[in-house]
Formats: structure tokens, sequence, C-alpha cells
């Protein structure tokens, strides 16, 4: 008698499973590791990826298993190597497979679509169009259609919609033959290199960092400059030789840093396909970038965070821009950090990385100088302008208003009187405030170890992170008798209707997450600024990304000390490069710039290198002091955050985490704590901070407790967030 075998798909499926499912093969089917089927899953039918394909064993209890249903793909979706770096992601974030892989997706492929195009034709110029003068077209809207699809190239009907381009406006191109429809394709494409415009010539600087990538091995180079010190030549011609040799590129930007200019630079390089994959794309438009870059028929992807999971045949480099950026980093479900994520898939294929930022994260700093990174410094600014004067105005000698001082004020007057731009930066993130006196800048300190105290909004209460105490906020400055005690930072909420009062003149433009929620959005912005005389652009970090303000020669920053005295140990590194970048802004233009820096504290020892704008030596400042604290990137953090509508509930689950937790070999956790935000949407949050020096001990801790406590029961949930970006 003889045995065959019976075949078996591991599948992973969605839902809290920690690893892929079994299933029976049927007889007539072949499912290929990474291509898609439907299978039965519970009372429902789900689609899961294949990950592996084996023969039953002893182990397998095969009269519960079921068969797969039927087979989604005949080519496989995600090559092995794609599902290598899920794999990893599930394992290094402790989060279940399922999510990891089909985050590696689109939309419609992760709920059974066929992976064909979605037809959606593109609007293209014709010969003719290209070279038509726009006064030679009727209609203004035409005119606009024509001048839009001249500066951008190609574009869906959806995209153009998106612009502000109905459909009656560019179909007139068509009827004219200024334009046609042409059919999207997925065919694979051997990228050339070759370049629609020359490159520039280097300086020194960029000549080296560019000489210090390999381009056959895997190797990351970190390069820092300033804005405008010509980061971007150097992804230019590192992306030339990539393309040349026939291999492809992935260039991952921040949320709000993937505007039209920025793809226009890649466009206006390259005779290379591009896509672009952001979170502005319709579910269709996603889909079909998604395929073309699969099947090779695009070159370069330029991507946000969950970009990095893109399928790119014969990929060959991966530029991470605005490195540092908090975007990055996936705050919900599973919490990965793209950056990291990306040097892991460039790790596994052998290829390079380029990091670039003008204040790199101090993870990457510390990897440059500890040799595990190349690094370059690029310390030219274009043109040879010389770096803003930055100047500290102390409030504590100065009459001030709506956290406005006087001598502010009076510059800004100035600059605007001579027809110039004034920037002021409000820093709005939700910092952990100090509790202060605005008096005489005072600040509460734990009795008991050497913190500052935190504000808890909510709870009226200031907290020690380090050691748990808890108090009623002071009410009388103990050190000058003042009652004007605050949160650090409040003292500026109402500085913009103020402003309207104070320069009724001048149109205020607003770049905030109010005002501004898309790319569109923020390039209206822009544009208008551009367009107007004197004005006063008033906004928060977003105004710190490299957006070029050509007229502004002021900037104003009201208020950094919430982000320097503030609790959480990344909070000092994060204002710092918000200074670096905000003071950045001035004097792009002819005019000189300059930044004044209102600060309670400004003989502070923090101020110095950064008044200097001397990055370098700020971050050296900080890693010394992370480096005792066996802070990252010293030593390992992971964050436990429980909430539920029973506070006690909400504690006593990371009480009894952290019980467990300290009987692990070198783990120390503080808290539970009330998070800084400790009611959201009637749930009270808490929170746990565990350190360890040895990455592999708290990964060994956690892992247990992931397994044994469900994630949500009864009104309670909780997550894990390794490497967090916040902690409190
Ligand atoms: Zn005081
Ligand atoms: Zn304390």
């Amino acid at each position: 008698m003889t045995t065959t075998a019976i075949r078996l798909a591991d599948i992973v499926v969605p839902g809290p499973f920690a690893g892929p499912l079994s299933y029976r093969i049927p007889d007539n089917m072949t499912p290929d590791i990474g291509t898609r089927c439907q299978v039965p899953l519970r009372n429902k039918t789900v689609v899961g990826i294949v990950v592996a394909r084996r023969d039953a064993d002893e182990r397998d209890k095969l009269d519960k298993l079921k068969p797969i249903d039927a087979l989604l793909d005949q080519q496989p979706l995600l090559d092995s190597a794609l599902l290598q770096v899920a794999q990893w992601m599930s394992r290094y974030y402790l989060y279940d497979a399922a999510s990891a892989y089909l985050l590696a997706l689109p939309a419609l492929l992760r709920n059974g679509e066929a992976a064909e195009l979605v037809t959606e034709a593109r609007v293209e110029l014709t010969v003719a169009g290209e070279h038509l003068d726009a006064d030679q077209l009727k209609g203004k809207r035409q005119r606009e259609a024509l001048h839009w699809l001249q500066t951008h190239g190609a574009a869906t009907p959806s995209e153009l919609r998106r612009h502000g381009i109905e459909r009656t406006h560019w179909r007139a191109l068509v009827e004219k033959r200024f334009a046609q429809e042409v059919a999207l394709s997925t065919e694979s494409r051997q990228p050339s290199g070759q370049l629609r415009q020359d490159p520039l010539t280097l300086n020194t600087d960029q000549r080296s960092a560019l000489d210090q990538l390999s381009h056959d091995t895997f190797n990351v180079l970190l390069l820092e400059g300033v804005t405008g010190s010509g980061k971007t030549e150097v992804y230019l011609q590192a992306m030339a030789r990539t393309l040349a040799a026939g291999k492809r590129v992935l260039v991952l930007v921040p949320e709000i840093g993937l505007t039209p200019q920025t793809l226009e630079r890649f466009q206006k390089r390259f005779a290379d396909e591009l896509v672009a994959l952001h979170s502005g794309l319709t579910d269709k438009e996603r889909h079909n970038a998604w395929l073309q870059a699969q099947h090779g028929e695009a070159a370069i992807v330029v991507g946000t965070r969950s970009a990095v999971l893109t399928p790119l045949p014969d990929l060959g480099l991966i530029v991470i821009d605005e490195e540092h950026d908090a975007s990055f980093k996936q705050q919900d479900t599973l919490r990965y950090h793209a950056r990291d994520v990306a040097i892991f898939r460039a790790n596994q294929a052998g290829i390079p990385v380029i990091l670039g930022s003008a204040t790199p994260s101090l993870e990457s700093l510390h990897n440059a100088r500890n040799g595990r990174y190349r690094h370059a410094v690029l310390n030219e600014r274009a043109g040879g302008r010389s770096r803003p004067q930055l100047e500290t105005v102390d409030m504590r000698r100065q009459q001030h208003e709506h956290g406005m001082s006087e001598r502010l004020r009076l510059r800004i007057g100035e600059h605007l009187a001579q027809g110039q731009q004034v920037l002021l930066f409000l820093n709005r993130r939700g910092y952990a405030p100090s509790w202060f006196c605005s008096a005489c800048g005072w600040m509460a300190d734990c009795p008991f170890c050497d913190s500052r105290l935190t504000y808890h909004r909510g709870r009226h209460q200031t907290i020690c992170h380090h050691c748990g105490y808890q108090s009623r906020p002071e009410t009388v400055c103990p050190d000058c008798g003042s009652h004007e005690l605050m949160p650090l930072g409040a003292g500026t909420e109402r500085a913009e209707e103020a402003l309207e009062q104070w320069f009724p003149q001048v149109p205020i433009i607003r770049f905030d997450r109010d005002a501004i929620t898309t790319a569109d959005a923020l390039n209206r912005q822009l544009e208008r600024t551009r367009d107007a005389g004197p004005a006063i652009l008033v906004g928060t970090q977003m105004l710190a990304k490299g957006h070029h303000f050509e007229k502004v020669t002021l900037v104003g920053i009201l208020d950094l000390d919430a982000g320097l005295f503030s609790a959480d140990f990344r909070s000092r590194e994060r204002t710092g490069q918000l200074l670096v970048q905000v003071a950045g802004r001035a004097g792009r233009g002819d005019a000189a710039g300059e930044v004044l820096l209102q600060s309670w504290h400004p003989d502070h020892p923090f101020f110095e290198p950064l008044l200097k704008q001397d990055y370098q030596r700020f971050s050296d400042q900080l890693l010394s002091e992370r480096q005792p604290a066996g802070l990252p990137p010293y030593g390992f953090l992971a964050c436990l955050r429980s909430d539920s509508a029973y506070p006690q509930q909400a504690e006593a689950l990371l009480a009894e985490m952290a019980d467990y937790l300290l009987q692990q070999t070198g783990i120390r956790v503080f808290g539970p704590l009330p998070a800084i935000l400790s009611r959201r949407a009637g749930k009270h949050r808490f929170v746990l901070v565990v350190q360890s020096d040895k990455r592999s001990q708290l990964h060994n801790a956690l892992e247990p407790l992931v397994r044994h406590y469900p994630r949500q029961q009864r009104g309670l949930s909780w997550h894990l967030d390794i490497d967090p970006l916040e902690t409190l």
C-alpha cells in the first residue's frame, strides 16, 4: 500500500493570530508562496497569503484542517524577500504576523480584488500639446489644464480632479488633439537611467558624499546637511547610477513632504517611469500604482511610510529623506518605524540606503559614530549664503502680552514695513508641560528626585514621571510669590488673535493641522505665500519642513521652553531639530535672515550650541546625557499602554504586567502612571515604560505578555509600542 503525503499550506489570515494557520491543499491546486487565496475561517471566507507549503506530519490535527477554497493569483504577489521583511516586523514589533503581511498589500488586494489594473486611463499631452502656447486657447480652465499637464506630465482623471481640473476641461484638450487618453500598463521595463535634464555640478562635499556610497552591497550613508546644502542633488546622482545599472529605486519622504514640487524634481531629471504612493490616493489609484511597481513598470517609487513594503523587482537603492521625521513611525496597530524596516530590507537585499537630514536622529548619529553607518556632512549652503542670525529674547526682562515680547513685536513691524514677510512659530505639539511661574520663570521640581514635574491637565495634577510622586500644582510661586502659575507654553494660546489686532493691514497665513490637512492644501498656502506682499505666516511643526519662503526675513519663535523642559526623553531632541529647521526658513531670498527666540531661560546650557546652530555639538550633548541613563540609542525602550472606562482596571493591568516584568532579567520599569492625555473618548489611559540595556532581554521579557493577555477584553484594551517615540 502506498501513501501519498497530505499537502498543507500555511496561510496568514486577518485576525489576532500569532502565526499562520494550516489548510489542506486540494489535489488540483498548486498555491505558490506569496500568492493570495480564499480560505474558510470560522463561518466566514477570508483572503489570506500563502507563506509556506509542506507535507502534513503527526502534529497536524488533520480532521480539523479545512481545504483552501480558491486560489486568487497565478503569480506570487509578494516575493520571498518581502515575506521575510514582514516576518521580521511581526517578530520585532511583537505583533500578529497577518497584520505585517497584509500591510504589504493595498486595500483592494487585501479584499480579494484581482491583481490587475483597475481600468483608469491617463491623460497625457500630445507632441502638439507639449509645445502649445497656452495663450492660443480660449477658455481659462482649458489653459489651466494645459499648463498643469505641461508642468506635471501625465495624470489620471482623479488626480486632475484633485487639482481642480474637471473632465470637461481636459476633454476639450483631447478633442483638439492636444491631449490623449492612454491606458495604464504594467509592462515590465528595464530602468535606463536616461536623464531629461543635466545633473548639477557637485561641490567637494557633495562629491565626497556620493563617493562614500557603495552601490553593490548593503551600506547606510547618513547624509547630513542644512536646508539648501544640496542633499537632493546627491540623491539624484546616486539614483541615476542605480537606474543606469538597470535597478530600481525606492524613495521615502515624510507625510507632508510629498508635494508636487518633490515629485517634479524626480520627474524632471529622469526619463524612467515614476509612481507616487501616499495617503491622498484613492484605493483604485493605490492599487494601480502598487501593481505598476510590482510588475516593474515603475523604475522609481516615491512614497510615504507604508510604501516601505512596496514590491520592486531589482531594487537597487533606498533613499529616506528627513530620516528623523516622526511620521515614519506608525502610531497605531503595528507600530513600525519605516526607516528601521527599510534598513532591514536593504540589508536582506544587499543594497545601499541613504538617510538624509539637516538634523539626524540620535539613533542614526550613534550608528554613524560607532561605524555602522557611513557619515557625510554637507556644510555649504547653496550660493554660499551665510546662516541667519539667531538671538534670544529674555522674557523675564521684557514686557509681554499673549506670549509676545515687546521686542519681537517691534521687529515684526519693522520687517513688514520694509515689505518683507515674517514667520512666527508656535509650539503646539502636546508636549507634556512643566508647571511654571510666568513672572519669574520658576518651574516645579520633584521633591524626591532630580526630575521636573509634569502637569496633567485632565487631572489638574503635577506628576513625577521618574519616581511617580503626584501632587496638586502650586498656586503661589515659591520663588517670587506671584500667582501667575500655568503650564509652560500656555501663554501663547491667544497669540494669533492678538496678531490680527496688532497688524490689521497684513494677511495672516496659517500653516497648521487645522488649516492644512492634505499636501494639496499645503501647496495652495505655499502659493498664496509666494504671491503675497508683506504677510505674517503663523504655524506649527508643519512650517519647519523644508519649504522655501523666499520673502521671509524674520523668524520669531514664541516658545520652545515647553519642549526643552519636558519629561519626555525625546522632546529635547525634537525641539532642537525644530529650532534648526525653523531657523533655516529665514533669509533664503536676497535679504539676510534674523531669528528671534523667546525664552524664560535664555542662559540655559541647552541653548548654547543651538544658538550657534551647531547641531553636531547639540546632539553630542544629548547623547552624553542619554548614555548614563541607559536611554536609546544606548538602551532599549518599550511602552505598554492601557485604556479603560475604569481607571483602576487600566492601572491594575499594567501593574500586573510590571510585577511580571520586574522578575525578568535585566528589566527596569517606570510606572504605571497616568498617560499625559489621560482621558480620551471617555477612557482612562495609563502607561508603563519598560527599559533594558539589551534588546534581546527586552524582547524576551515582553513576548510572553503578548501571548498571555488578549489585546482587548471587557472594555479594557492595551498595546505594546517597541522603540516608542514618546513615553508619556
Ligand atoms: Zn515666580
Ligand atoms: Zn520624582
